[in-house]
């Protein structure tokens, strides 16, 4: 298969690596692989994303005899590959692809320049590479080698598997002579490793494998408080990163394109990436990130196999990843220069429980597999150890953790988290799970150890349990960290069948008899702590002192203006006002909630009392910050909008949305509590009396808070369902808004 008459130890590959891509020297363990694929042995290479992965097949595709098949998965990856080598060479036939895209004339072509030698390097999809017809096609050509790219396609156990890479070798064995497999991936446990040795049947291989530190990348992992923090928080982040690119990774299509609208709302170039947007769409995003007209790209796993962009500054997980694996992949694409990438994911146990539900309609094997992986995940964020080492030695490779300590390279390093023993309440959780006849969900557990008489707890009776509240002197937080924990040491095992249900294990019922030492770290809680991440903005929470001032300025305006204190402006735009400070009329309207009118109005009452306040407690105002939610911009909200100005009845309205009752007036008051006014008279006169309407307004012209429960005692008589009286609430305040 080398160049004809000559040997390996014959031929210069420096000076033919020179020669065909102008470098002077090769990347690691690159110039052995080459010489192991040249020899005609299979290869394995295990190298990560940016150690120079696809010159080991391009390289000796061009100076063997024949053409080199590469298999690759993405048809949009084989045309840059194509462009890639083409650019190197003066010989546009060098490398071509052959996938569906190509019409028959195209096809035509390729074969024609394939079967006169003109061709050395050839990308095929494995769907292509598996057709009866190419598979003739590939018996009228002299193939050197077949290189697998990505092979963990291959292995369900892979973080990206694709049937089609099943058949790769039933395709290969059918080619009349020995052909040399190179199967090369940037990621692939042991487990992954083994599958892709047996599907290729790879013989007698040499196996490559560099070492899987990205020392350049920091890992931090933010436990996230809700989702709102979590934006605002990424946000003040990227405010740091002036200039610099990066990708945020989200689990579904709508976070995508709500956080890249928020994030543009506040100054940052953002875009969406799903697989829900039209490939043009897709493929122009990603050339404006690439020439970075785009800053930020918010996406779901969809984006990025194929980004060749080696100065990704940044990933964010706003979801933690659905396995190390991909956590691994998605983080790598940072920094591939080398130089800074900093990884920050965010977590809490819902999106952990959304990810599960995920697997909910999958076969049984599938849901064991996905959560062993989810699993796996957790003990990651959960641990105290090193970042770097934890994941170095889940791809089995030992790691000391002294260098990633000294450069505080990962959070634990950094910023090492407190131990606490959980042996107690760890005996607590087993004796819970052991005293359940049936089998229960976690949350149902968490409920008897926190003391709550939930539904559940009370059909059960489990509040008659004598362990019911005993660790009620501890948070939900806390006892999901320990719960997660008996599974991680194998005491609890989760009932696969019955999706999630948790049983004692052997090992657990031992831990009963005879408990040992086991230690959690806590995770930082970033509210209580005050911390924020970045200097300069220690305003995470709301400024309590402040809040008071406020409200007795607005019960001032109320009075001057005869209008209930709730209705002039509304008590989440206070608290908004006490993280961000704003001290001219132009700052207050900025405020969600505060229209212009409002804040001409207004402002001059509340603005000087907070400028005062931010000089007597030298206070540095966030003023880069200025969050802005997209709530008026949702569709549904625009469109709810319409059709009361059209006058249509709530129910329809309701029902044309596919919501439920309930849930449209939820976005009603999120309308009317962002300042907009809606006029629903015409519907409150269909369902209410209009004496009981007045009579209500009436009360909600007194009512100092505007509760709801008081205003359903105050019209017991009339037995009012809750919808319709927070229905009359909001026209109140809508008639009231400037
Ligand atoms: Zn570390």
């Amino acid at each position: 298969m080398l160049m004809a008459g000559n040997t390996i130890s014959q031929i210069n590959l420096s000076e033919l690596l020179q020669k065909n891509f102008g470098f002077n020297m090769f990347k690691g363990e690159q110039e052995k692989i080459i010489e192991s694929i040249l020899s005609g042995r299979d290869t394995f290479v295990l190298m990560p994303t940016g150690g120079g992965k696809s010159l080991c097949y391009q390289l000796p595709g061009i100076i063997s005899e024949g053409t080199a098949v590469i298999v690759s998965p993405l048809i949009a990856l084989m045309k840059n590959q194509v462009d890639l080598v083409r650019n190197y060479n003066e010989n546009e036939n060098v490398a071509h692809f052959y996938n569906s895209t190509l019409n028959v004339g195209q096809k035509k072509a390729v074969e024609q320049d394939v079967k006169d030698g003109k061709t050395k390097l050839l990308y095929i999809a494995p769907e292509t590479l598996a057709k009866p017809d190419n598979i003739e096609f590939l018996k009228s050509f002299k193939i050197s080698f077949v290189a697998i790219d990505e092979a963990h396609c291959i292995s369900e156990w892979g973080h990206d598997f694709r049937p089609e890479y099943r058949k790769i070798k039933d395709a290969i064995k059918k080619i009349p002579y020995h052909v040399p497999i190179m199967a090369l991936t940037a990621t692939a446990t042991p487990k992954v490793q083994l599958d892709i040795v047996k599907n290729l049947s790879l013989k007698n291989h040499n196996l490559f494998v560099s070492s899987f530190n990205r020392a350049n990348l920091y890992y931090e992992i933010r436990y996230k408080i809700n989702d709102d923090w979590a934006v605002k928080n990424i946000i003040q982040f990227i405010k740091t990163q002036e200039g610099k690119t990066g990708i945020i990774y989200v689990l579904n299509r709508k976070s995508a394109e709500k956080i890249a609208e928020t994030l543009c709302l506040n100054g940052i170039k953002a875009a969406p990436y799903h697989a829900g947007l039209e490939a043009k769409l897709r493929a122009n995003t990603q050339d404006q990130f690439l020439n970075e007209d785009i800053h930020v790209i918010v996406a779901t796993v969809a984006f990025g196999m194929g980004i060749d962009k080696p100065d990704i500054r940044f990933v964010i997980h706003y979801n933690i990843a659905k396995s190390l694996e991909n956590y691994y992949q998605e983080t790598g694409r940072a920094g591939r220069d080398g130089l800074e990438g900093n990884c920050i994911a965010y977590f809490n146990y819902k999106d952990i429980t959304k990810v599960e539900k995920m697997l909910s309609d999958k076969t049984v094997t599938e849901r064991e597999r996905g959560m062993l992986l989810i699993d796996e995940t957790v003990a990651y964020i959960e641990s105290g150890e090193c970042r770097r080492k934890f994941l170095l030695n889940y791809f089995g490779e030992e790691y000391d953790s002294k260098t990633c300590t000294e450069g505080k390279m990962c959070d634990n390093c950094a910023k090492p988290k407190e131990k606490v023993n959980v042996t107690e309440d760890i005996s607590l959780s087993l004796n819970i799970i052991n005293s359940c006849i049936e089998a229960h969900y976690l949350p149902h557990i968490m409920n008897i150890a926190l003391g709550i008489k939930s539904d559940g707890v009370a059909s059960y009776k489990h509040d008659l349990m004598p362990f019911f509240g005993q660790g009620k002197d501890k948070n939900e937080h806390y006892w999901t960290s320990v719960l997660r924990t008996t599974v991680i040491h194998g005491l609890v095992y989760r009932e696969v069948e019955e999706y999630g249900t948790l049983k004692l294990t052997d090992k657990g019922r031992a831990y009963l008899k005879e408990p040992f030492k086991i230690e959690i770290s806590l995770n930082h809680d970033y509210e209580s702590e005050g911390e924020i991440v970045l200097a300069g903005n220690n305003n995470s929470s709301m400024d309590k002192e402040l809040y008071n001032i406020l409200l007795d300025i607005r019960k001032i305006e109320a009075k001057k203006a005869n209008k209930p204190p709730y209705v002039l402006i509304q008590a989440p735009s206070l608290e908004e006002m006490c993280l961000k400070y704003p001290i001219s009329e132009e700052e207050f309207s900025h405020i969600t909630g505060v229209t212009k009118a409002m804040a001409a109005k207004y402002a001059s009452a509340f603005c000087p009392v907070i400028k005062d306040y931010v000089e007597e407690n030298d206070i540095i105002r966030p003023d880069d910050v200025m969050v802005k939610t997209i709530v008026n911009k949702s569709n549904d909200k625009v469109k709810i909008i319409g059709a009361i100005d059209k006058k249509i009845s709530l129910e329809t309205i309701a029902k044309e949305l596919g919501l439920k009752f309930s849930d449209l007036v939820d976005e009603l008051e999120s309308i009317v509590l962002n300042g907009t006014k809606l006029n629903i008279r015409y519907y409150l006169k269909e369902i209410l009396d209009d004496e009981v309407i007045d009579e209500m307004m009436e009360f909600f012209q007194k009512n100092e808070t505007g509760d709801i429960k008081e205003c359903y005692e105050t019209f017991i008589d009339d037995d009012l369902p809750e919808d319709d009286i927070r229905l009359v609430k909001l026209q109140f305040i809508g008639e009231n808004l400037m």
